[in-house]
């Protein structure tokens, strides 16, 4: 594995590999975990190269959001990608990705408006200015995005279809702790209590997706009877917990085309995502 912190040093290995070999790209803030790792194992079985960029974007930040103390260990990140079979690390500094205060804004409408959207203002416009410039920097063919950021795939393919990044997403599937807690790098802030109630995330999901495909239909019903088991914990602060179409994220009131339940939930300071795509 070859490990660059440089655009320059970057460029001149995916350029050299491009000529004779397809390209993917699997994007982190790093402080890799097991979900992380499945998105390269799907890139090893696509693509010939795999890229994989670590960045702590701040531009995904909001004020007062975990930027600071996001948890990060390179040493360990870089290990744990080269046991992985990634063949390029690029691991780009605040400067380097963001040289001068930049001028321009990549935004997607309507969509980035709802869910983490609306308790994170700005933050998709953060998301699709690095994945930008990271689609611009390596060119890939394929790029990798884990569904526990079901929005933010949802986002990313809006924006490639929108601007024409001759680039195909392919959505991976989330990946869970035995017990069912979607893995996510904020878990180590969790205490033992409430990694405990945490739990609660998965298994309200569970129960909705069971009730929709034993013939539930009613968004609403769904909806309440989620929020009803999460309540149940006396640790948990929902953000929201809404229930869409996907991947247009509008409104449903009756389910008869692919829809989403997403929730985030904060456990003290930790705030959590999750979700279940609900299709036939
Ligand atoms: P992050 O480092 O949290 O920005 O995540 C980088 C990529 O890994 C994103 O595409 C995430 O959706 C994906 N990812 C994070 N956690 C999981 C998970 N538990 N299962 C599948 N993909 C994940």
């Amino acid at each position: 594995m070859i490990t660059v912190t440089s655009i320059k040093e970057l460029k001149e290995v995916v350029n050299k590999v491009r000529k004779n070999s397809t390209v993917g790209l699997v994007p982190t803030m790093g402080f890799l975990h097991e979900g992380h790792m499945s998105l390269v194992k799907q890139a090893k079985e696509t693509v010939d190269f795999v890229v994989m960029s670590i960045f702590v974007n701040p531009t995904q930040f909001g004020p007062g959001e975990d930027f600071e103390k996001y948890p990060r260990d390179l040493a360990r990140d870089e290990q744990l990608a080269r046991e992985g079979g990634v063949d390029l690390l690029f691991t780009p500094t605040v400067e380097e990705m963001y040289p001068k205060p930049g001028r321009t804004t990549v935004h997607v409408s309507g969509i980035t408006e709802k869910l983490c959207g609306a308790s994170r203002p700005g933050h998709f416009d953060g998301v699709s200015l690095v994945v930008s410039k990271l689609f611009h920097l390596v060119q890939p063919d394929y790029a990798f995005f884990g569904l526990k950021d079901a929005q933010q795939v949802a986002v990313i393919e809006q924006m490639v279809q929108d601007l024409n990044f001759p680039v195909t997403i392919v959505p991976c599937e989330i990946v869970r702790e035995a017990d069912g807690l979607a893995l996510s790098s904020r878990n180590v802030y969790l205490s033992p209590e409430q990694r405990k109630e945490a739990l609660i995330l998965s298994q309200s999901l569970k129960h909705v997706k069971e009730r929709f495909l034993n013939g539930e239909r009613n968004a609403e019903v769904l909806r309440q009877e989620a929020i009803t088991l999460i309540e149940e914990s006396p640790l948990a602060q929902i953000d929201y917990v809404s229930l869409l179409s996907y991947p247009e994220l509008e409104t449903v009131s009756y389910i008869d085309s692919p829809a989403i339940i997403a929730l985030a939930v904060r456990f003290g300071n930790t705030r959590l995502i999750d979700n279940a795509l609900l299709k036939n």
